[in-house]
């Protein structure tokens, strides 16, 4: 079977609690371990930063798509096993979705979200059918997660919404619905 390439989608800022900090060191060892390659939206700071950091130390490849203007805020990762540098943030996404397998999804902000929610919809729409799996660590996203649920009550997102991702509590748990894939 060929590398498992997993897309991960998460914040950019550094300022953030350490357990946050931790769940990007422990999601990028585990990538790494088992010799996956990681692809993300190539930068250095922040969650995005430490996952690519620490799946190269414990032995994975990373491969980093970054958008040229955003080199100055994100500090493009420059031990990527590949860089690619694109012109605008669409074509870091498209980039980003042909090129994983899977989704795994870690605590962000708006950049994360709107990620996030373009993943699950093109899901929806059967443009792909990779595997979304969101990490919801400490309840982080059980807001999101709540006005999802807000959406299939009021009628305006179909049942087999819920179907498009899974919600698993710690990186084990997204680890171990990836290997089962
Ligand atoms: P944030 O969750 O806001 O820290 O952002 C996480 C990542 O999403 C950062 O790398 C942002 O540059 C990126 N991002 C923000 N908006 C977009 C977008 N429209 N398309 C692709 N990536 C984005």
């Amino acid at each position: 079977m060929s590398v498992m390439h997993v897309g991960v989608y998460c914040g950019s800022r550094e300022r953030v609690q350490d357990s946050f900090r931790r769940l990007a060191d422990d999601l990028g060892s585990e990538i790494g371990r088992r010799g996956w390659t990681l692809v993300y939206g190539g930068g250095s700071v922040g969650l995005m930063g430490r996952v690519a950091r620490a799946t190269h130390q414990h032995g994975g490849q990373v491969v980093g798509v970054i958008p040229e203007s955003m080199d100055t805020v994100e500090v493009a990762y420059r031990d990527a096993d590949e860089l690619i540098v694109v012109d605008t943030m669409r074509q870091r996404k498209q980039l980003m979705d042909d090129r994983a397998d899977a989704f795994v999804v870690l605590p962000g902000g708006f950049g994360t979200l709107e990620e996030l929610s373009e993943v699950i919809t093109h899901r929806y729409l059967d443009y792909h059918a990779k595997p979304v799996v969101i990490v919801n660590h400490a309840g982080f996203y059980d807001p999101l997660l709540e006005l999802f649920d807000h959406f299939v009550e009021h009628g305006f997102a179909g049942d087999r919404y819920r179907d498009m991702y899974a919600v698993v509590e710690d990186v084990s748990g997204a680890v171990a619905l990836l290997e089962g894939d």
